[in-house]
């Protein structure tokens, strides 16, 4: 092996800790904690999983977590008028619904009725303007914290080409927008792609957004290349990337592990980006090269 094994779980955990430090200096001048508000449809045993991971962190950064758990036959009127509320309440800087939400609720419609100032998700369309347009609002968690973790390799990312392989509106696309900020050159590639393993072989980053088991292969990769796996597969071996990593790793510079790479960092970006949010609502200047 000769890559580096890039280690989320520790930046994760750093990042945590540089953003419980803001949140005590916000709330000892501003007399109040930053809120962060998720909202449970129904009872999917990961969607709860994942809503209590958040809770404990919501708490641990030292801000105020409210919970909201409704049932699975919850019609859609009941939940916007939970987020109208939530929209209107000064204690809530972050509102976060927990997807994915029962079929009588339509998804876009609960994303578009949060206040894009407290879409802490950064799925509201508008947020995903102001990404596209180069405008401070909410970069979703996950392709956020890829960014953290490959300025932390290589802190000037200009003029590298990039090969995004995934083109969701949770983690491909904003990548991808991201990266251009970055001045990298951007490639988005997906399931039309013509020759994926020639466009991945020419990247200097790659980031593997797919849900694919172990899709990308050592051969693929450029050697030297920083490999981000986002990619999240349950399989019988347990869980695996979407990079094959033993041999991705005999080639790369540095490479995310599945699972201690990307995961850690999606809730860490999210107490992130709720800080971040209150500080906004409050006139607040954090210190951002604490963060
Ligand atoms: P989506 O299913 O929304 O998107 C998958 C993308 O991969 C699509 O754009 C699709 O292309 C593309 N794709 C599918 N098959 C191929 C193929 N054979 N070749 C090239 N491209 C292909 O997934 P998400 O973006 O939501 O998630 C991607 C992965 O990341 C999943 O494993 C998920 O579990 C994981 N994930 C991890 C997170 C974390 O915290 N670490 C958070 C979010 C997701 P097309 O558009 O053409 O269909």
């Amino acid at each position: 092996m000769t890559a580096t094994i890039i280690d989320g779980k520790a930046f994760a955990l750093g990042l945590r800790e540089r953003v419980a430090g803001e949140v005590a200096r916000f709330t000892a001048a501003i007399g109040r904690k930053p809120g962060l508000a998720v909202v449970l449809v129904g009872d999917d045993p990961a969607s709860a999983v994942y809503v209590r991971s958040k809770h404990k962190a919501t708490v641990a950064a030292g801000m105020e977590s409210f919970e909201h758990r409704l049932p699975a036959d919850t019609s859609q009127d009941v939940l916007l008028a939970l987020v109208d509320r939530l929209n209107a309440d000064a204690s809530v800087d972050g509102i976060l619904v927990q997807l994915p939400l029962p079929p009588q609720i339509d998804e876009r419609a609960v994303i578009t009725r949060i206040d894009p100032d407290k879409d802490v998700d950064g799925f509201h369309p508008v947020n995903a303007g102001r990404l596209a347009s180069g405008l401070a609002g909410f970069v979703p968690c996950t392709p956020l914290g890829c960014l953290m973790l490959l300025k932390d390799q290589r802190a000037d990312l200009a003029g590298l080409d990039a090969v995004v392989v995934g083109r969701s509106n949770i983690v491909g696309k904003p990548m991808a927008a991201l990266l251009l900020k970055e001045s990298c050159t951007v490639t988005i590639a997906h399931s039309k792609t013509h020759d994926l393993s020639s466009v991945v072989r020419r990247a200097d980053i790659v980031v593997a957004a797919v849900g694919r088991p172990q899709m990308i292969k050592g051969d693929w990769i450029k050697p030297g290349a920083l490999v981000i796996d986002v990619g999240i597969n349950r399989t019988e071996d347990g869980l695996v990337g979407d990079v094959d990593f033993d041999s991705a790793a005999s080639v790369a510079g540095a490479i995310t592990p599945v699972p201690g790479g990307v995961g850690p960092m999606t809730i860490a970006c999210l107490m992130h980006n709720t800080l971040v949010s209150a500080a906004r609502a409050e006139g607040f200047a954090l210190d951002e090269d604490a963060l």
